[in-house]
């Protein structure tokens, strides 16, 4: 390479990284403004009993409507979430706007299930947070037994305070998943002594479960540790009867997917699944 050559090439991309980093600094701007804007609102997917079918829960997803960009992933945007420190405020929000939406479903007279809620590194590190969730389920009237936080295999690694904060938030009666489960660090020593209730084996393992042997095995392996620890299970990105058949074949307890339902907004999944026969009709 000449100097020539990389002069090109530095000319061409340290604008782009440039720009890039001014964009991301916008998105974060917006981002501070998104939620006194009404910007935000949720989706909900249903989580299945793979035996019966039936509806047992629900997952709560954030969504961002930006005004000139339209929706905006979360992918792209819970990065920027969480490193800004925003993810906190935002994350209240939608703590608070699925469990006021699963108390309004149970006054209606449908039959209670359980909305998971997924929890961001930060707002799993702060310190009150047991207290936090405590006052706002008890302002909304919820029964904690109703709610399900979701957290990752990463939020772990400080095994004393993630044991600490575990606790605190098992004694305040919620459940309690482990995410995306098999993609990050977690020992079995871990699994033996976290107050954990669930496993949602990640996607990218269900996704292939057919045409790749070795995620069958990892599929099969872990459903039956689950098993074995009396921990629930739950396969995410059920996409097909084929992975249906082999999750039950399993004794997989329960799915989420695109099979069963995409996300949907809470007055769309009120119609096609609380209404339903599956749940049975407000009494
Ligand atoms: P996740 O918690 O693992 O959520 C499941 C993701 O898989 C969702 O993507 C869902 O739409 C997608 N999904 C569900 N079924 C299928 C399927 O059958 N096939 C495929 N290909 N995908 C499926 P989404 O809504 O884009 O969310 C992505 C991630 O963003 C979530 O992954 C979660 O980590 C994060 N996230 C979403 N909402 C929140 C939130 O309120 N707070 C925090 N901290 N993170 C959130
Ligand atoms: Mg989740
Ligand atoms: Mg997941
Ligand atoms: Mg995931």
């Amino acid at each position: 390479h000449n100097a020539k050559e990389q002069g090109v090439d530095i000319r061409r991309y340290i604008p782009a990284m440039q720009m890039k980093a001014k964009e991301r600094l916008k998105l974060e701007n917006d981002l501070r403004r998104a939620l006194e804007r009404d910007e935000f609102y949720l989706v909900y997917q249903p989580q299945v009993q793979l035996e019966t079918e039936e509806i047992v829960g629900m997952e709560a997803l954030l969504r961002w409507n930006h005004p000139k960009r339209g929706l905006v992933s979360p992918a792209d945007f819970i990065p920027i979430a969480e490193e800004s420190g925003l993810i906190v405020p935002i994350g209240e929000w939608v703590l608070r706007t699925a469990c006021l939406q699963n108390k309004k479903w149970q006054e209606a007279g449908y039959r209670p299930i359980c909305v998971s809620i997924n929890l961001s590194m930060r707002q799993f590190l702060q310190p009150n947070l047991a207290g936090k969730i405590g006052s706002i389920l008890s302002e909304i009237g919820l029964d904690p037994s109703y709610v399900d936080l979701e957290i990752t295999e990463s939020m772990t690694l400080d095994k004393e305070t993630a044991f600490e904060q575990l606790k605190r938030l098992k004694e305040l009666g919620v459940f309690i998943s482990i995410d995306d489960f098999g993609t990050g660090y977690s020992s079995l020593h871990y699994l033996k002594n976290m107050p954990i209730d669930r496993l949602k084996i990640d996607r990218s393992f269900v996704a292939e479960v057919m045409e790749d042997s070795n995620n069958a095995a990892i599929v099969s392996t872990i459903t039956s540790m689950a098993h074995h620890l009396k921990l629930k299970v739950t396969a995410e990105g059920v996409e097909n009867q084929e992975q249906l058949q082999f999750l039950r074949q399993q004794r997989c307890h329960e799915g989420q997917g695109f099979l069963f339902s995409k996300p949907i907004r809470a007055a769309e999944f009120e119609v096609s699944f609380l209404q339903s026969s599956m749940l049975g009709m407000p009494h």
